[in-house]
């Protein structure tokens, strides 16, 4: 039997006041492990308010999930999990001038015991360490990726580029919202990481796979050494991570009934 390992956290960084980003890390039940990061944006405390409303919605979501992720439908339930936390920041951005415009990134993970689902909107990753090799599971939806997918930045003068912070899209900012939705397989021996873009904008990929490929330690020394990283880097913004990790099946070993 193998078994699931999760840890995140959360810091300001070296230079902000608040932290705007949000995480929440749980086990629904039927197996299945959840995760959610949202970046928060707005004025005066706005920020914080758009990533607190949306992972409280996705959370309850989550938690209440009963398909088989298996289902054919769980790509659109995902979706209007995803919907309702829009409908929930947009609303009270509406109803208060404090909030105006107030918005969050979300990326979102459900995981089941050989594939899982990954959602998100905005700048926020999702990547997925196998066999050493990190893979990056989510398009970034900013100008920048946008210039650089259509040829008129290169990914180096887009990894630089001083608006590169600007997003095409958010959760709350719009009464509609267009939510990215992709399933993934995975196995034992596989890592999951969220993160913010106080991480994967401030830390190259290489040392990101680094501290992921790390076979020792264990999950909580991984998301220590990547907060560190960030914070070596400047942490210029606010970093977060979520790690979920697919214990691998032991080798050779007896069998582990008893
Ligand atoms: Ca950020």
């Amino acid at each position: 039997m193998t078994g699931v390992k999760t840890a995140m956290r959360s810091h300001v960084g070296r230079v902000r006041q608040v932290n705007e980003d949000r995480v929440w890390v749980d086990h629904p039940g039927g197996g299945l492990t959840a995760a959610v990061v949202a970046d928060g944006m707005g004025g005066h405390k706005a920020g914080e308010v758009a990533s607190e409303l949306a992972v409280e919605s996705l959370s309850r979501s989550l938690s209440a999930w009963r398909l088989p992720l298996a289902a054919p439908e769980c790509e659109a339930k995902l979706r209007e999990a995803v919907l309702n936390a829009n409908a929930a920041v947009y609303e009270t951005a509406s109803g208060n001038e404090n909030y105006a415009n107030m918005g969050t990134t979300v990326v979102l993970a459900l995981l089941g015991d050989s594939e899982g689902l990954i959602g998100h909107i905005g700048d926020s990753r999702a990547y997925r360490m196998r066999d050493g090799e990190l893979l990056q599971l989510t398009e970034d939806h900013t100008l920048v990726n946008e210039l650089a997918k259509s040829g008129q930045l290169s990914p180096e003068e887009a990894a630089r580029h001083p608006r590169r912070n600007v997003l095409t899209r958010a959760l709350g900012t719009d009464k509609e919202v267009e939510v990215d939705v992709r399933r993934i397989d995975w196995k034992p021996g596989d890592r999951l990481l969220l993160c913010s873009d106080g991480l994967s904008g401030l830390v190259e990929g290489d040392l990101i796979e680094g501290a992921l490929r790390e076979r020792d330690g264990d999950l909580e020394q991984i998301a220590d050494r990547l907060i560190a990283l960030a914070l070596l880097a400047g942490g210029d913004d606010n970093v977060t991570v979520a790690l979920i990790e697919y214990e691998a099946e032991a080798t050779g070993g007896e069998g582990g009934t008893a």
